[in-house]
Parts: C-alpha cells; structure tokens; sequence
C-alpha cells in the first residue's frame, strides 16, 4: 500500500490524507458488522453494500472483504487498494466533500489510474485495457463501470489528468455539477458526452461482426443504477474487481 501511495502522489500528483486506517475483514458477515459499526451505517444499508462491494472509502477509512478477496491473483488486490486511493485522493482534492461530481468520472478515474498503477509495478500490462473493456461490452458482460473507464480514458486522452484534478477541486467550493465541468474541461458536459458515446460507438463497432453490433446506451445520470454490478452467476477472478466497485449512495465510495 505505502508503494501505491507513494504512486499515486508522485506520479499522478494526487493528494492523499495524511492517515488512513484500514479495516481488513474475515468474513461477509464481519465485513457487514464493521460496515454498519464503524461506517455508522443503517444494519441494512450495510448488509446491502457487502453484498456487491468488497471495498469501501469513507473519510479516512478504507473497508476492505478479505473473504471475498481470497484466491483473488495480487493484481486483484493491487487493482482494488490503488481504485480505492483514488476515491481518497477525489475526497482530498474536494476538501472532504464528495459534492455533485459525475459517479462516472470518480469510478473511471479510479479504474484508470488502478491501470497504470498496475502498469507502473510491471503487474499487468495497461495496454489491452481499453480493449478489454470494449470487448466486455461487445459480449454483453460489460458493465457501467467499463463505459464510465472508456468515458475517463477519452477525457484524460484530450484534457489530460491535470484537468480531472481541477474538476475534484473545484467541488471544494462549488457544487455547481455542469459549471466545473465546463470550466474544468472547456466543454460542455452534454456535448462531451454526446461526442466520447460516438467515439465509443465507432471503437466497438470496429472488428465486430455486423450482426453483433451494439451501442453504449448514454448515461449522463449522476449515479449508477443499483444493478450496474456484472450479475453473472460466474464470477472468474478478473470480474471480481469490478464486483467490488459499484457505485454507493452518500455513505462512501465502492
Ligand atoms: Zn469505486
């Protein structure tokens, strides 16, 4: 962890809170407890949350699902602790205030940056990721956290990450949703979208079979549906990650 800390203020000059306490649980159950205990959650709420995250950032805490985790390959483990610093480093840019930014670009922004984390270690090469992620969706299986990371990877190609650092400052003082878009990024949320969905439309349609063709359905909502998690009954190694990171309500970030 202090190696991937290290990383993310470094490299990816990202600020991190100065302490970090993790909590590591045995069990589902305990994961729950610890959840509605210490994350000052409703017993249901947090039963809820361990049921499809198997980690959590909330203020200077980081809750991790051990036993969910368990067979898991280190890239699954490195991937998971560098997307949740990452969460802290949005919450420390934002003064503490998770405000009205775009779930899309905190998810994406921390499954970006957990790639080149990964990457940076020589873990996993970073290079196939964006392939990966279209190919998820082509087949159906992917998810509204492959788009959201396709979405992010087209933001930091033509505004750089310095701009999405700016965008999470900017809700320090202002909750105005559209207006630090804009102002972060020189363009409009709705015309960026409209724009990066083109894009991503063209990239799956490229190597597809005609008949296969399908298109990612837009979403400039600001949260991501309940079920946006993979609800396959398979879960290989590679899809556990991304079980643990759907999106959270006010209680924290997955
Ligand atoms: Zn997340």
């Amino acid at each position: 962890m202090p190696t991937i800390a290290r990383l993310l203020v470094g490299e990816f000059g990202l600020p991190l809170p100065a302490r970090l306490t993790v909590f590591v649980y045995p069990t589902h159950v305990a994961y729950a407890e610890g959840l509605a205990k210490l994350g000052h959650m409703r017993t249901e709420r947090a039963a809820q949350i361990a049921g499809y995250a198997i980690g959590l950032y909330q203020r200077e805490r980081l809750f991790i699902n051990d036993g969910a985790l368990r067979g898991a390959c280190v890239a699954v483990w490195l991937g998971l602790i560098a997307h949740e610093l990452t969460h802290a480093a949005q919450y420390e840019l934002s003064s503490g205030r998770r405000g009205r930014s775009e779930q899309w670009i905190r998810e994406g922004m921390a499954d970006w940056v957990a790639m080149r984390v990964l990457d940076r270690l020589g873990v996993r090469d970073g290079r196939h990721r964006r392939d990966q992620a279209l190919n998820e969706i082509r087949q159906d299986r992917g998810s509204s956290y492959e788009i959201a990371f396709l979405m992010t990877d087209v933001l930091i190609e033509r505004h750089g990450l310095e701009s999405i650092v700016a965008y999470f400052r900017a809700f320090a003082t202002s909750d105005d949703r559209f207006g630090n878009f804009s102002r972060a990024f020189g363009v409009s949320l709705e015309a960026f979208a409209g724009n990066a969905f083109e894009r991503l439309s063209t990239d799956l349609e490229r190597g597809e079979k005609p008949e296969a063709k399908r298109s990612p359905e837009p979403f400039i909502t600001n949260e991501f549906a309940r079920d946006s998690r993979v609800r396959s009954p398979h879960r290989p190694a590679h899809h556990v990650r991304r079980a643990a990171v759907t999106a959270l309500g006010p209680d924290g970030l997955a």
